[in-house]
């Protein structure tokens, strides 16, 4: 699939010093330390390609987004890797209910988000693959499931061949991620999309591999197991594979996929012989009037509407900057107003020029802290105000060739361009 286009980049030269990331799985922010000297892979799971971006999608991106700018501020070399999951049953259902063929209505929602990343200066994934694209090698995996043991088959009585499951209880691996009980996972299994009372399952989680064909959906020839299209979880795992190898060393995504997507990712990669990723971060929801913002809902609050609407792609950036990408959030137009006062502030000041070694060092500082975008802002609120910002760790200390460009550093650092629009 062809990525959207990329912001020009420069960045300030590698400060060297490791960026702290929560991980999910232990709970603790932890210096990112690549399994592979000198170089960040990270996995961020993409859309199902049925309705625009919105608020909630665009602060998953921009979290991603702020995870390789801080990475590539260390000095690494940053490679992501994004899915679109165009084979899926909200996709298939929307296309039947519109009347559209499932690739149509996949390649145009898959347009508007690109433009979307685009204007919100998102750089775009090193690999990105849609499921359909993949599909020989998701194939593959599944096959490589079943090979080893791990599959087994539930009747499909509306299909001419049974549909495949994975076995959890042959390696024991679930909830590694997210350190749910059973009680907490069956709370939310089924409404993300699990199916736990199925008869003929052996486990309550065990998640769908293969889904026999049904009358009217897409189906590929899978050999042994039969025509029908993979489950969403073996999905990820095999285009994380191909775009960065297994394991890997950041998946990340929103907190609604903690449980079940990653830890069914990465019980997948178990039962493939194979770790998966080494840490995981994930963004908070965002919610409008008293509610997560999602599709069951209808209160989504569109990206290329606000845009549509005049709003300025770079207030909207400073919106998700103003929380922590961990937090969960309400949108607000006051929200918004805020962040267009701030914007015409920043300019202005980048505007005056001028030499702000300790703005920039502390912006660098703030991201490399687990990516805390408010306490940047603050930085920047301090500078735009001319303020000379007093920092506690030694700011007298920095060399005399620190880089003292804020416009540019918050170019680098957080892809908000100050440039007049
Ligand atoms: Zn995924």
């Amino acid at each position: 699939m062809h990525s959207w286009t990329s912001p020009s980049l420069t960045p300030l030269p590698a400060s060297g010093l490791p960026l702290r990331l929560h991980d999910t799985r232990t709970g603790r922010a932890v210096p990112v330390v690549p399994l592979t000297p000198g170089r960040a892979r990270l996995y961020v799971c993409g859309i199902t390609p049925y309705d625009s971006t919105h608020l909630g999608h665009a602060a998953t991106y921009h979290a991603t987004d702020l995870m390789r700018r801080a990475l590539r501020d260390t000095g690494l070399e940053v490679e992501i890797a994004q899915n679109i999951t165009d084979v899926d049953d909200p996709l298939l259902e929307r296309a039947e209910r519109d009347g559209v063929d499932w690739r149509e209505l996949a390649d145009s929602q898959v347009a508007l988000f690109s433009e979307d990343m685009t204007a919100l200066r998102v750089i775009a994934p090193e690999t990105y693959l849609s499921v359909s694209e993949s599909m020989d090698g998701i194939i593959e995996t599944v096959r490589t499931l079943h090979a080893r043991g791990r599959a087994y088959a539930v009747e499909a009585p509306d299909a001419a061949g049974p549909d495949w499951y994975l076995d959890l209880a042959q390696d024991g691996a679930l909830g590694e991620v997210s350190g749910w009980d059973e009680a907490q996972m069956l709370e939310v299994f089924a409404e993300r999309g699990g199916d736990p009372d199925r008869p003929g399952k052996r486990g309550p989680f065990d998640p769908l591999l293969w889904r026999a064909e049904r009358e009217g959906e897409p189906a590929w020839d899978a050999g042994e197991l039969g025509r029908g299209r993979p489950g969403w979880h073996v999905e990820c795992v095999r285009i994380a594979d191909e775009g960065l190898g297994l394991p890997f060393d950041i998946q990340a995504g929103g907190s609604d996929l903690v449980f079940p997507h990653h830890d069914l990712s990465a019980a997948h990669s178990v039962a493939l012989g194979r770790p998966f990723a080494a840490l995981y971060a994930h963004a908070g929801m965002v919610a409008l009037d008293g509610e997560k913002m999602s599709k069951s809902l209808g209160n989504l609050v569109f990206v290329h509407r606000l845009v549509r609407d005049g709003v300025d792609p770079m207030s909207i950036r400073l919106v998700l900057m103003a929380h922590h990408y961990r937090s969960d959030w309400e949108y607000s137009v006051e929200e918004l107003t805020r962040s267009d006062e701030r914007l015409t502030a920043y300019r202005a000041a980048a505007a005056r020029g001028g030499s702000h070694p300790h703005t920039v060092d502390a912006l660098r500082a703030a991201l490399r802290n687990d990516l805390d975008t408010p306490t940047a802002l603050a930085a920047l609120d301090a500078w735009a105000a001319g303020e000379t910002p007093t920092t506690a760790d030694g700011a007298a200390a920095l060399p005399d060739d620190a880089p003292g460009d804020v416009a540019a550093a918050v170019d680098a650092l957080f892809g908000l361009s100050l440039q007049q629009a």
